[in-house]
């Protein structure tokens, strides 16, 4: 089994053991409320849980700190192709604009593969499609050459919590920290909706 299936199936296993246990807790707090009290903590008291959960998912980006690898400058990777990316970008997505005015495509996968052979690898068995981009920017010491100009995207990166990081990334810790918190935000939110139906169509 490789390297990136085994944490998938990990990931999995956690997953259901956190919606089970987040399940039982809603449902455990809804069959304590009388039925004009549940929209409220369904809309309100839960909301309010999930946004503190993602409070501390930023809080605790902030105490790592980048190493300096220049991976994300030298690879950059987007669902969007480059034409799509302009498209996107002359329709006012400021994501696109400042992506596409700091990335420039790879002409083709080889030179990424050369560069980041374990990542690539990574990438490519995790099945989504990408296309992969670089910044003419960094410098062979793997500083910013235009560090005070240098767009949001790049001051905010990592801002993912699921994105896969380049395995030489410091923040991979970051991730790892929150796992169990991104699970269960996930876990909430799936729930929620499900007993807002519920309530919408009147079975609770
Ligand atoms: S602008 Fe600077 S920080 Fe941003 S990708 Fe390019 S080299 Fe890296
Ligand atoms: S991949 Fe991570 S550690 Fe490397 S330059 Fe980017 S943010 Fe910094």
């Amino acid at each position: 089994m490789n390297e990136l299936k085994e944490h998938y199936t990990k990931l999995v296993q956690q997953y259901r053991q956190i919606f089970v246990s987040v399940l039982n807790a809603i449902q455990g707090e809804i069959n304590l409320l009388k039925h004009d009290e549940i929209e409220n903590y369904l809309n309100v008291e839960i909301e309010k849980h999930i946004k503190l959960q993602k409070k501390l998912v930023i809080e605790r980006r902030n105490s790592f700190h980048c190493g300096m690898c220049g991976a994300c400058c030298r690879l950059a990777i987007s669902e969007f192709s480059p034409t799509a990316l302009l498209e996107k970008a002359s329709r006012g997505d400021k994501f696109a604009q400042e992506f596409i005015s700091t990335f420039t495509p790879y002409e083709d996968e080889k030179e990424p593969e050369k560069q980041f052979p374990l990542y690539m690898q990574l990438l490519k068995e995790s099945g989504e499609h990408a296309y992969y981009y670089y910044c003419k920017k960094v410098t062979d010491d793997n500083k910013c050459s235009d560090y005070e100009n240098r767009p949001s995207i790049c001051k905010d990166y990592p801002d993912n919590p699921i994105q896969l990081l380049h395995p030489t990334c410091s923040y991979i810790g970051w991730h790892e920290s929150i796992q169990k918190i991104v699970l269960t935000i996930r876990a909430m939110t799936e729930i929620r909706e499900h007993f807002r139906k519920e309530f919408e169509k009147g079975n609770i």
